[in-house]
């Protein structure tokens, strides 16, 4: 089989098992949260932030997703979450096969909430549906306004885009007008919520749109199913 073909069957496969997923999480009323970046754009601070906001108010778990090792895990687990580490062993992404063998070790009767920390990439995590309702995107200052630019598949995906290090806006060129001009072509209706997760300014209103997207699962439609390329990576 020709490997372009044989790739779309993969992907076909994953889409199906992703929907297996969807369909457990909207009977038992969780909304799940695919949340991804490049490395070092803060997903991990995110989420500590948010356990630690939320543990006392909703059930909570995290599926940290990294090449290797288990650091992210631990900073999760030490801000008071339950959480578990998939180690992909070299992919640059999860996919839904992965998230299979760690989803029995989740008590669904006591979740609310499921956040997924994809592998830190800007390009294939956009490529596979893990039956997750909200793609939660992180672009951090540092990082630049030209990544909508170079990087459309995961941004067109996204429902929400979050800026973070917002406190390093006087050291870096970070044009604002400019991004929201690029994302205007790739992903017009994307919201945008800035942040910094290191002094807090901005979480409230993360915390906010996360409350106000929980008790939509239901009436969600899927998202991320469409026709795409074939994956390489
Ligand atoms: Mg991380
Ligand atoms: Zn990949």
């Amino acid at each position: 089989m020709p490997r372009i073909q044989l790739l779309n069957r993969v992907l076909a496969s994953n889409d199906a098992l992703a929907e297996e997923f969807r369909k457990q999480f909207d009977k038992e009323k969780i909304t799940a949260i695919n949340v991804m970046s490049a490395p070092g754009s803060g997903k991990t601070a995110l989420i500590e932030k948010t356990v630690a906001h939320f543990k006392d108010k909703l059930g909570i778990f995290v599926i940290e997703g990294d090449i290797k090792g288990d650091l992210d895990a631990k900073r999760v687990l030490k801000a008071g979450g339950k959480v578990t580490q998939i180690n992909t062993d070299g992919a640059c992404h999860l996919d839904a096969f992965m998230l299979s063998r760690v989803l029995n070790k989740v008590d669904y009767k006591k979740l609310d909430l499921l956040i997924v920390e994809n592998v830190g990439n800007l390009v294939c995590p956009a490529e596979f549906n893990l039956g997750t309702h909200y793609n939660v995107m992180l672009l951090s200052t540092p990082e630049g306004v030209d990544k909508p630019t170079k990087y459309p598949l995961m941004f067109s995906k996204a429902d929400l885009l979050i800026i973070n290090k917002i406190d390093l806006m006087p050291y870096v060129d970070f044009d604002f007008k400019a991004l929201e001009k690029s994302l205007k072509l790739i992903r017009p209706s994307l919201e945008i919520i800035k942040v910094s997760c290191k002094t807090g300014e901005g979480l409230s209103d993360w915390y906010r749109w996360l409350t106000d997207h929980i008790p939509q699962t239901a009436r969600r439609k899927p998202r991320n199913s469409g026709k795409r390329k074939a994956h390489s990576g």
